[in-house]
């Protein structure tokens, strides 16, 4: 079986167990509740099972093929019209604001319709993915006519965005992007150059396209510092939205790639194309971060999706496929078998920590926009740009490492496409490179997010978490797992302070650390959110307390007990370096 039923309750639980309620009491929010979440997370739970989720395996196997004479790339049918679907039901606009024609939802609602779309099609998500980034950037940087033009057909899902940032010689490093852009004199710009891997850089599935490019102004300083960012439709487009000829930017060629067949993966060649400045020049980088922080949380939630689709499916094969002995039952469901039954719980525990890692994100993003307080608005931004690199990197990890695990419980059929596991596999291995590898999302933390405050954002985080190990201490059975909460954050502060003082003085043996340190700072965090679900449901006496203190107990002996230790984590550049010599 390879079917997806949204996880409805475990997804309203998640949000409101990360705050959803603090958002929803916002003026801002006045006329919504809970029960509307509810019900706008079930319609689109209804189309994400019945509509998206059976265009997976097609789009997967069918694929995106360009036709180099005519520029044109063609999906599987069935992937235009889920897509038609996902447009009509108004999807893309439901956390832009009402006056622009939005639903007026906090975003912490859109990652959730996120991570149903993204588990029945993680290759067709990609799409809104991109066009919600650019509908991000536009009402952050575009002026009135942009965003009067593009931002509203964006919002209602008329036209699709992109992101341009890859070049052949700027990957990680954006400081290199060589792309022009030269003044025409009528305050528009030619762009010149080649992009590569831009995800949905060219489709059918609507009839333009906005590209959101960076690009190199003329005697632009060098490095990062001299990039700007440019709107360049597919199709020129007049002050009323009317389309027009086409402008000059065309796909290359598609890349073949390991997984999402589904998501036509571009070489763009601009020449000559006609764009237009958005927000300052060279302040692109800036405007782009604004595009890609949100992305990169929408990036950590695919692993996520994918975890909970291979979950449904390595549950479902796990009753029906039956071998070997369980008690008197022979042949019996390999479910029965204490070490499958350890893999579901592995990845089912995974997941749901995951899950609540990159909602908290979404939430203290909402409070960061909507609370009337500045000094909130400022520790929630705070907050969530500290999280952002622990849920893109912990989470897109981990998509990999369940979708694996529920490969294996498949045994051989993991390994034959037919089952579809393998899909999910190949499909989520993406996810860790994408929107900043992982690596990066390291380097971001030790330098961006820790260094620069002296790590106040993360002691902060670190005392709260302080406080949830200490409300468990008269939970008989949560103590043990408080205890060792308690001890990674002893860690997480004792590291935190070697990467402040030693950032400045010795930075390679900071970075040589800094993925030891992001992925023990988030199992850190994903561990507190699951006590605290358990201190909830052991206060009030519900019938899940005991099972949701065993998957705690079992989190923290698989995921923190294991976790690196100071000495570990500060072993130091010099050391890898000897040892690689
Ligand atoms: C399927 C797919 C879709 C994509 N979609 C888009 C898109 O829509 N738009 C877009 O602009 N781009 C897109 N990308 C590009 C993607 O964001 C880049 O591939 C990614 O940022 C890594 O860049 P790179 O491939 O050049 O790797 P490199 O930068 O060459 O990195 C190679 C390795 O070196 C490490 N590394 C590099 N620099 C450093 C450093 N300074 N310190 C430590 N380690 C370092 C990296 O972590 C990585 O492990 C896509 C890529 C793929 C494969």
């Amino acid at each position: 079986m390879n079917d997806y039923t949204a996880p409805l309750d475990d997804i309203v639980a998640a949000l409101q167990l990360v705050g959803l309620d603090d958002v929803l009491a916002l003026a801002v929010f006045e006329d919504l509740d809970i029960a509307a979440v509810r019900e706008v997370l079930g319609g689109f739970a209804k189309l994400a099972g019945e509509v998206i989720a059976p265009t997976d395996r097609i789009g997967d196997t069918v694929g995106a093929t360009l036709d180099v004479a005519s520029g044109v790339v063609t999906t599987a049918p069935e992937l235009a019209n889920a897509f038609a679907e996902y447009s009509k039901g108004g999807w893309t606009a439901l956390s832009a604001p009402v006056e622009r024609g939005g639903g007026g939802f906090p975003g912490a609602v859109a990652t959730a319709v996120r991570e149903m779309f993204g588990s029945a099609n993680m290759a067709l998500s990609l799409n809104p993915v991109l066009t919600q980034s650019a509908i991000e950037l536009l009402e952050l940087y575009g002026d009135d006519r942009q965003q009067e033009v593009f931002l509203s057909r964006l919002i209602d899902g008329t036209w699709t965005g992109t992101m341009n940032l890859t070049e052949p010689d700027a990957g990680s490093d954006l400081g290199a992007v060589r792309t022009t852009a030269a003044p025409t004199g009528d305050g528009r710009w030619l762009i010149n150059g080649t992009k590569i891997y831009i995800t949905w850089g060219e489709h059918e599935l609507t009839d333009n396209i906005i590209h959101l490019v960076l690009a190199r102004a003329p005697e632009a300083p060098a490095g990062t510092k001299g990039i700007s960012l440019f709107l360049v439709p597919k199709v020129i487009v007049d002050d009323d939205g009317g389309l027009h000829e086409r402008n000059g930017v065309h796909a290359l060629a598609l890349e073949h790639k390991m997984g999402i067949h589904a998501s036509p993966t571009c070489v763009l060649q601009f020449d000559d194309a006609i764009g237009e400045l958005v927000g300052p020049l060279h302040n692109g980088m800036a405007a782009m971060f604004s595009m890609m922080n949100p992305a990169r949380v929408a990036i950590g939630l695919q692993g996520v999706s994918i975890g909970e689709r291979s979950l449904q499916q390595a549950s479902s094969f796990a009753a029906e496929r039956k071998q070997g002995r369980a008690g008197n039952v022979n042949p019996a469901p390999i479910a029965s078998h204490p070490d499958v039954q350890r893999m579901l719980l592995d990845i089912t525990v995974t997941v749901r920590a995951a899950r609540m890692l990159v909602y908290a994100t979404s939430v203290a993003a909402d409070l960061a926009t909507h609370h009337p307080d500045e000094a909130v608005r400022a520790a929630s931004q705070a907050r969530a740009d500290l999280l952002t690199p622990l849920a893109k990197a912990w989470a897109t990890d981990e998509g990999v490492r369940t979708s694996s695990l529920a490969l294996q419980i498949h045994g051989g059929m993991g390994f034959i496409e037919e089952t579809g596991i393998a899909q999910h596999y190949r499909d989520a291995r993406i996810a860790p490179i994408y929107e900043g590898t992982n690596g990066i999302q390291a380097m971001d933390l030790v330098g961006r997010k820790v260094s620069r405050d002296n790590g106040a954002a993360m002691n902060t985080l670190l005392d709260q978490i302080t406080v949830t190990v200490h409300s468990a201490s008269n939970l008989p059975t949560l103590k043990a797992a408080a205890d060792s909460l308690g001890h990674a954050v002893d860690t997480v502060r004792a590291v935190t302070t070697w990467v402040v003082d030693t950032m400045r003085s010795d930075s390679p043996t900071v970075l040589a650390g800094a993925t030891a340190y992001l992925e023990l700072a988030a199992k850190t965090v994903a561990g507190e959110l699951l006590l605290r679900e358990a201190i909830a449901a052991a206060e009030c006496g519900s019938t899940s307390a005991d099972r949701l203190a065993a998957q705690l107990q079992f989190f923290v002996l698989e995921h923190l007990d294991r976790a690196p230790t100071v000495g570990s984590i500060t072993l130091g550049a010099t050391l890898l370096a000897t040892a690689l010599a």
